[in-house]
């Protein structure tokens, strides 16, 4: 038995993705109820461990074994952390839920802020980082260029520098739940969903230990996800990109007609410049390809309908 029990019916549920986290479990586990506790709401908090291969598993089994306002779901393989997040929001029962990643580069303590936010009748509210800490000068620049340039694309407004750290009314829960869609840009469908949104501003600090699970490739990954998800302008670029070339292709013609009626009728000069045209059309075509290439790809896995992950075993939840 547990040696901790706790509520049915919580106020707040914490998801907190794990993915080869086993440096920072302990320090997190002791951060969250050094929170939580003195804050006198009842609680859950659920890991979802992402399929991770060091010592992580067994650290949050014997944490939920001691303690049953804590539960463990282990995927039977790393399914990314934008799935993690969604296998917590399908999972948790509390009024509320609060999404935080494990490394405490999202303070615990910021939850306090929220929980006030939301009883003042916010629906959402986001941490926004206004500044980060302990990160190289590429991953500031690029998330720094990446939400501005997200911003201009993307047809609904996405908060600038804010991540999946925040807390959600349970209809915003249910709502995500209830959304079918495979690609899961989190911070994206938060935003489109709308209601009553604020945010909190924090300075994001470095990771407690560890190193980042986020490599440049699944960054990278993730920021086209978040453009195909909200955007269709890939598509459009495509389309002007046709009315450029043929327009000036239009414009040449006329040139050469021209050429031939009243100028020397020697046109027949650039080798060069015909290769570069050729060349240019080509990869314009090739991008082109590519955009719809994305878009068919992603239509594609919404077909197939596969779960977004599998879940190998979890600790803590009552049968039901
Ligand atoms: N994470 C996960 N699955 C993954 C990658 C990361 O569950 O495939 C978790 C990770 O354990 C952490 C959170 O997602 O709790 C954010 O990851 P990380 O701190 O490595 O990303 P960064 O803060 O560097 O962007
Ligand atoms: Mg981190």
């Amino acid at each position: 038995m547990p040696s901790v029990t706790g509520s049915d019916s919580p106020t707040v549920s914490i998801v907190v993705p794990i993915y080869n986290e086993e440096l920072v479990i302990e320090a997190m586990h002791s951060r969250l109820l050094q929170v939580l506790v003195p804050a006198g709401e009842p609680f859950e908090i659920i890991f979802v461990d992402d399929g991770s291969r060091d010592a992580s598993p067994g650290m949050l089994d014997s944490i939920c074994r001691s303690d049953s306002r804590f539960k463990a779901i282990h995927f039977s393989r790393n399914f990314g952390h934008q799935a993690a997040v969604t296998a917590g929001l399908h999972v948790l029962k509390g009024a509320c839920a609060v999404v935080i990643d494990a490394d405490l580069q999202d303070p615990p303590e910021l939850i306090l802020e929220m929980l006030a936010k939301w009883r003042e009748g916010f629906e959402v509210v986001y941490a926004q980082r206004s500044a980060r800490v302990g990160e190289g000068i590429v991953k500031r620049g690029t998330a720094f260029l990446f939400y501005r340039a997200l911003g201009k694309l993307s047809e609904v407004n996405v908060p600038l520098d804010a991540g999946d750290f925040c807390l959600m009314d349970r209809k915003i829960v249910d709502l995500l739940n209830s959304m079918p869609e495979r690609n899961r840009y989190l911070r994206g469908l938060r935003a489109w969903l709308g209601f009553r949104q604020t945010a909190v501003t924090y300075e994001r600090p470095a990771r407690f230990a560890g190193v980042t699970k986020y490599s440049s490739r699944r960054m990278f990954a993730l920021a086209i996800d978040a453009v195909f998800a909200l955007s269709k302008t890939p598509l459009r670029i495509a389309t002007w990109l046709g009315f450029l070339a043929s327009g000036a292709s239009f414009v040449l013609a006329l040139a050469f007609i021209a050429e031939r009626l009243f100028g020397s009728g020697y046109i027949a000069r650039g080798w060069a410049s015909t290769i570069v045209v050729v060349l240019f059309l080509g990869g314009v075509q090739l991008i082109c390809l590519g955009v719809i290439g994305e878009f068919v790809g992603r239509i594609y896995d919404e077909v197939k309908q596969r779960p977004l992950y599998v879940v190998g075993s979890s600790t803590g939840f009552s049968r039901t």
